[in-house]
């Protein structure tokens, strides 16, 4: 163990249609794949998927990273990438975990990672009311449609559309994307409040980011449980808002939320209830975070559905 030789490649994957959600369009997937060989020529893989609306670095300041490395690197620099650059010290760190740990191949038949345990994104807007089927056929039964984008009628008219027509076993999510405010809140509350939560799971992030003790409140007064997604952006945020009491659920992106390791600690110590989702990425940083949630799976209050049905956004 000293030094890595260290390459790396930029991929650009469009996405099938927009993804539309509170923050605009989203039409292309940019990102980078790692990788880094020992002197037994052993290799490990690691991805840097960026997401800079929820305040990790931007593609291109992980790209400059990249490119100013030097193609040998030692431990020392991953464990000193600066917490900046938080999807490069998930990227580093994956392929330095691949590296050390070869023989705990992850098994991807695993039960959490059947479909049956995703929750597929559907299109937003009515589009949702036709494109659950395909994915039903699938094998997916957790689906997550977005909210906060329309104005409040016309999406509760859709969603109340979509409930009907559901599949009685089938769950949904409801993720606002910060994107209501408290009265908006309020009303899906109350609009929500005759479904059991085997029927709607939660309500994702209906209130800003900054807005945690108005959430917390929400929180406590809804039938339906709250989850925290873009105030928990980074590992530091995970473990303020538990300092705050928060027990509720919470999304957590391991790719974009530094080292692992802190997570998998955070799981061991606090034993909080998390979704883990992707950020699009791709196969390479799907691995990743399987190792991720094979570690921190059982210390998890609940086992729900992964947020990792996004591949059929890819072409
Ligand atoms: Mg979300």
């Amino acid at each position: 163990m000293g030094h890595y030789c260290f390459t790396f490649h930029e991929y650009s994957l469009p996405f099938r249609q927009p993804l539309v959600t509170h923050y605009g369009v989203w039409t292309v997937r940019n990102g980078i794949i790692l990788q880094l060989k020992d002197e037994k020529g052993q290799q490990g893989w690691g991805e840097i998927a960026p997401l800079e609306m929820f305040g990790t670095e931007s593609y291109g300041e992980a790209l400059d990273f990249c490119r100013h490395l030097g193609s040998t690197i030692c431990h020392k620099d991953i464990q000193t990438i600066p917490a900046t650059l938080p999807c490069c010290q998930f990227g580093f760190a994956s392929a330095w975990d691949e590296l050390s740990f070869i023989p705990e191949k992850t098994n991807l038949n695993d039960a959490p990672f059947d479909i049956r345990h995703h929750s597929v994104l559907l299109p937003t807007g009515r589009q949702a009311l036709h494109g659950w089927t395909p994915l039903w056929q699938r094998g997916y039964r957790t689906f997550k449609w977005k909210i906060g984008v329309d104005n409040l009628e016309e999406e509760w008219l859709v969603c109340h559309h979509l409930l009907s027509i559901l599949p009685p076993t089938a769950k949904l999510r409801l993720d606002a994307n910060g994107g209501l405010d408290w009265n908006g809140a309020q009303w899906w509350v109350n609009r929500l409040q005759s479904f059991h939560p085997n029927r709607v799971e939660y309500l994702e992030q209906p209130l800003p980011v900054d807005q945690i003790e108005n959430l917390h409140q929400l929180d406590q007064q809804s039938p339906i449980p709250i989850a925290l997604d873009e105030s928990v952006a980074s590992i530091h945020q995970l473990e303020s808002i538990f300092a705050q009491g928060w027990q509720g659920i919470v999304v957590v992106k391991p790719a974009i939320m530094g080292y692992p390791r802190r997570l998998i600690q955070f799981c061991q110590q606090h034993r909080p209830d998390l979704v883990f989702s992707s950020v699009f990425e791709t196969k390479v940083g799907r691995r990743s975070l399987q190792r991720i949630v094979i570690a921190c799976r059982d210390n998890c209050r609940h086992h729900r559905s992964l947020g990792f049905g996004t591949d059929y956004w890819f072409t």
